[in-house]
């Protein structure tokens, strides 16, 4: 389902409405620094096309699009210097994950140690 570009808060900084610290800007893609950084790097990389998710993307998106998006997130974090000591790739879908923001937007992590990949508060018992 696409979401409503009126509203949208990352399709206001694709259109330059809302302020952003932008990284990168392609004719597809728009990388820019999280407003509240979980790691001393943390970018989000977005297609500049309405897709709510991951889910959204993979379905509706042209095979161009797939092809820049993936290549514009790997290239920032070699742009970067996140290769050598590595860098975490995320990407919420829907409530349980927490997507705050319903626009596709990949988080890259990076410049320090990024511990387990998932918070071990609030996981389901296996008992
Ligand atoms: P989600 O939880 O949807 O995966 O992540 C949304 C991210 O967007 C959060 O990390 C949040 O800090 C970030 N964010 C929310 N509003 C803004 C904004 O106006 N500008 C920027 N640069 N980041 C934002």
């Amino acid at each position: 389902m696409p979401d409503d570009e009126e509203s949208c808060l990352f399709c206001g900084i694709v259109r330059g409405d809302v302020p952003s610290d932008k990284v990168v800007e392609t004719d597809q893609v728009l990388a820019f620094r999280d407003i509240d950084p979980k790691a001393p790097t943390h970018i989000l990389v977005i297609p500049k096309g309405p897709y709510v998710s991951w889910d959204d993307f993979s379905e509706r998106a042209s095979d161009g699009e797939i092809a820049g998006f993936v290549r514009a997130v790997g290239k920032i974090a070699r742009d970067l210097g996140l290769v050598g000591a590595g860098y975490r790739l995320l990407a919420n879908v829907g409530v349980n994950a927490g997507q705050e923001v319903p626009h596709l937007h990949a988080h890259i992590f990076g410049g320090r140690p990024l511990g387990p990949m998932l918070a071990r508060e609030g996981r389901p018992s296996a008992d």
